[in-house]
C-alpha cells in the first residue's frame, strides 16, 4: 500500500491533461487550487498505515490474501459493509470534506458483481478480465475514479435519440485490439488526482442504445482525454489560509468534466460492450453502494460542523445558553439519524451470486435522500447559532492590514480569552462547510433526489402495502381485481 507521500509522488509520473481558469495546469501538486483535494485523498493512503485506523482503512484481499487498502477491496461480508461506513465517518471527521476515493471503490464493487452475473447469463468472460484488472489495482494501490454521469444533453431523449450522439459515452470504433470511445463524463470527483477511470453507463438502456452500453478502465492520462476542473464557491480563497476556512482539505472533492475524444481501450480493460440489458443493473448497484456512504461521510462532516458550531457559540460567549444546547442536540440527533441509515442498509445487505456483498438498496436510497434534507437543516442550525459573521467577515488581508487590522481585531473580539483570529477562523470554517458548494454536493452527489425517489418507489412494494390495508378494511381481494 502506498503512503500519502508516495501517492503524491505517483501523480507526478502521470501526463494528465488538466485545464482550469483558462490555462493548462502543469504543476497540480504545487497549485493551491488542487492541493486541498490531493491532501484529502492522500490521507486515505496514510490512514491505511495508521495503527488507530488501519483495521477500518485496510483489508485482506480475497483474491491474493494480501493486505490492501479498503478502497480497493470487494466486500466479503456484512462486516465489510459496516467497516466501510465507519471508515468513511472516521476519515470525514479528519478532513471535513470529500476524500474522493469512494467513487472508484463503489464502481469496482458494482462492476465486480454485475460482470459475474452478466457472464452467467450471456456466456461472456468479462468477470475474469475485471478480476485481473482488480488485482493490478489492489497491488499497485492506485486511485480509481468511478465515472458514471454523462452530460445527457436533452433529458427528454434516450442516448441514441440525442441530436448530438456524444452526449453519452459510446463506442465509435473497434478492432481486434480493442474499442474506441467518445463522449464526456461530468462531475468527476477526484478525477484529476486519480490514476485510472472506471467508466460505466449512466442509465438503463434499450437495445437501440447498445453502443452506449460500455464499461471499461482507462488511465486518466490516456491519449484523447482532457479534464477541465470545475469552479467552487470562493475558490480564489485557496490562495490564502484563514479565508479558506479549511485550508488543508478544502470543500468537497474537486470535480471536473472529463472529455473523451476517441480514446482507445484494449479488450482486456473492457468489462461491458453492448450488453444493454445489464446497464440498468450496473447503474443501480453503483448508485446504491454510493448512497450507502452518505450517512458515513456526511456524518463525519456533520460531526465537524457540530464541533465548529459549538466552538463558535463559546467564542460568541453563549456556549452555555439553553437554546444553543437544544439546537446542538438537534444537530447531533440528525447526524446520528443519517449514520443509522448507513449502518442499517449495510446490516440488511446480502451476498450476490459473485460472493460479494451488496447493501439493501431501499435503505441506501433512503439514507442518501435524507442527506439531501438533513444536511441543510444541520447547516441551517449551525448558521443560526454562529450568526451573520460567517457571511460578512472582512478578508484575511484586512485583518492583517497595518491600518485597519487593529479595528477588526478590536471589533470582532468575542468572549474573553479567545483571540479574534481564532473566532474568525471558526466562522470561516463554518462558511466553508455550510454554504455554497458543500450543500450542492449533499443534494446532487451520488445522484439527485429524484433518482432516489424513483428507486424508493420501485423498491417500496406498494401493491403489498395496499393489500395490507385492504385486508384490515375488510375488502376482499376479489373485489379489488
Ligand atoms: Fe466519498 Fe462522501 Fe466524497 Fe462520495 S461524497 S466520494 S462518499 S467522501
Amino acid at each position: 500500500m502506498m503512503t500519502g507521500a508516495e501517492y503524491k509522488e505517483s501523480l507526478k509520473k502521470l501526463n494528465t491533461v488538466v485545464y482550469a481558469f483558462g490555462e493548462q495546469i502543469t504543476d497540480m501538486l504545487e497549485n493551491p487550487i488542487f492541493q486541498p483535494h490531493i491532501n484529502a485523498a492522500a490521507l486515505t493512503y496514510d490512514l491505511a498505515h495508521d495503527p488507530i485506523a488501519e483495521d477500518l482503512v485496510s483489508a485482506t484481499s480475497h483474491l491474493t490474501g494480501k493486505k490492501i487498502s479498503r478502497f480497493t477491496h470487494i466486500h466479503q461480508s456484512i462486516e465489510d459493509l459496516l467497516k466501510k461506513v465507519k471508515m468513511l465517518r472516521l476519515i470525514a471527521q479528519q478532513t471535513g470534506s470529500c476524500f474522493q476515493r469512494c467513487v472508484g471503490f463503489d464502481a469496482m464493487n458494482a462492476t465486480y458483481t454485475v460482470t459475474y452475473e452478466m457472464d452467467q447469463k450471456l456466456n461472456t468472460n468479462y468477470h475474469e478480465r475485471f478480476v485481473e484488472w482488480l488485482k493490478y489495482v489492489q497491488e499497485s494501490d492506485i486511485m480509481i475514479c468511478g465515472a458514471m454521469t454523462d452530460p445527457k444533453g436533452d433529458r427528454g431523449f434516450s442516448p441514441s435519440q440525442q441530436q448530438d450522439p456524444d452526449m453519452y459515452v459510446h463506442v465509435v470504433d473497434k478492432n481486434d485490439k480493442g474499442i474506441v470511445i467518445r463522449g464526456a463524463k461530468a462531475h468527476m470527483t477526484g478525477v484529476v488526482n486519480s490514476h485510472e477511470l472506471l467508466i460505466m453507463p449512466t442509465t438503463a438502456l434499450k437495445e437501440e442504445d447498445k453502443d452506449y452500453a460500455v464499461c471499461c478502465a482507462v488511465p486518466v492520462d490516456a491519449p484523447g482525454i482532457t479534464h477541465v476542473f470545475g469552479r467552487q464557491c470562493n475558490d480564489e480563497r485557496k490562495y490564502g489560509t484563514i479565508d479558506q476556512g479549511n485550508a488543508t482539505y478544502g470543500i468537497v472533492g474537486g470535480e471536473a468534466i472529463t472529455i473523451l475524444e476517441d480514446v482507445f481501450v484494449p479488450w482486456e480493460r473492457v468489462f461491458m460492450y453492448g450488453e444493454w440489458q445489464f446497464a440498468g443493473l450496473l447503474v443501480e448497484r453503483f448508485a446504491s453502494y454510493h448512497r450507502q456512504n452518505y450517512g458515513g461521510c456526511k456524518g463525519g462532516v456533520a460531526d465537524v460542523i457540530i464541533g465548529a458550531t459549538a466552538t463558535a457559540a463559546e467564542y460568541n460567549g453563549v456556549g452555555k445558553a439553553s437554546h444553543i444546547k437544544d439546537k446542538v442536540t438537534e444537530m447531533i440527533h440528525l447526524t446520528e439519524t443519517l449514520y443509522s441509515g448507513s449502518l442499517a442498509c449495510s446490516c440488511e445487505g446480502r451476498c450476490t451470486p459473485s460472493g460479494a456483498y451488496f447493501v439493501d438498496p431501499m435503505l441506501a436510497n433512503v439514507v442518501k435522500h435524507n442527506v439531501t434534507r438533513l444536511i441543510y437543516e444541520i447547516s441551517r442550525l449551525s448558521q443560526d447559532i454562529a450568526g451573520g459573521l460567517i457571511a460578512t467577515l472582512p478578508s484575511e488581508k484586512d485583518l492583517k492590514h497595518e491600518k485597519v487590522g487593529k479595528y477588526l481585531e478590536k471589533y470582532f473580539k468575542g468572549a474573553a480569552g479567545i483571540s479574534t483570529e481564532d473566532r474568525i477562523r471558526i466562522m470561516r470554517l463554518l462558511e466553508n462547510m455550510t454554504a455554497g458548494t458543500a450543500l450542492v454536493e449533499s443534494m446532487h452527489g451520488a445522484g439527485s433526489p429524484q433518482a432516489q425517489r424513483v428507486m424508493i418507489l420501485r423498491q417500496g412494494n406498494l401493491e403489498h402495502k395496499k393489500r395490507l390495508a385492504q385486508k384490515l378494511a375488510g375488502i376482499s381481494s376479489d373485489s379489488t381485481n
